[in-house]
């Protein structure tokens, strides 16, 4: 245990995703030793994004308006949507510059153990998007895993009945 200042900072640290008790310590003594502008400089990047940083009303990513770059942007083709699992699938995929249509993000995947079910899911909104006939190809880009797997079978059964080509990218 630290003075309340430091502490207060590793306990903050330690609440992090993959930072444990140790991390959090390491992290906190090399801000405390870095150049405070720079420290500063994250802090002002953190509470920008507690500002700034939305969901996308319409496909679920990361945006900085009502509707994010993606949906915004007219040249992407309105007829393809990828379905991923989270924000950071969506900058994965457009990493590989190929993929010109739009996207769905869920906001995880079907997983029983932890207690997510479909309406846990952004499913429901996926649904409302394909009802005009617009979209005619979904790429399921869920992960190559169990919950992945049961989400992809979960709505693939769902549009099965639509006039909507359903395909999943071969994993690996
Ligand atoms: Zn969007």
């Amino acid at each position: 245990m630290y003075e309340g200042v430091i502490q207060h900072l590793i306990d903050e640290l330690g609440r992090l995703p993959g930072v444990g008790p140790k991390g959090a310590q390491r992290i906190a003594f090399y801000l405390l030793a870095a150049d405070p502008a720079d420290v500063r400089g994250l802090a002002a990047a953190l509470i920008e994004m507690t500002e700034r940083v939305r969901f996308c009303k319409t496909c679920g990513n990361v945006a900085e308006a009502e509707e994010c770059r993606i949906c915004r942007d007219t040249r992407r083709d309105p007829t393809i949507i990828c379905v991923v699992e989270d924000p950071k699938d969506v900058a994965a995929v457009e990493k590989i510059r190929e993929f010109r249509g739009r996207y769905h993000v869920l906001g995880g995947a079907i997983s029983p153990i932890d207690g997510v079910g479909p309406d846990d899911l952004r499913v429901k909104e996926l649904m409302t998007r394909l009802a005009d006939g617009v979209v005619t190809e979904l790429i399921l880009a869920t992960n190559p895993n169990l919950e992945g797997e049961a989400t992809a079978t979960y709505i693939a059964r769902l549009v099965k009945h639509m006039d909507v080509r359903v395909t999943r990218p071969a994993s690996g």
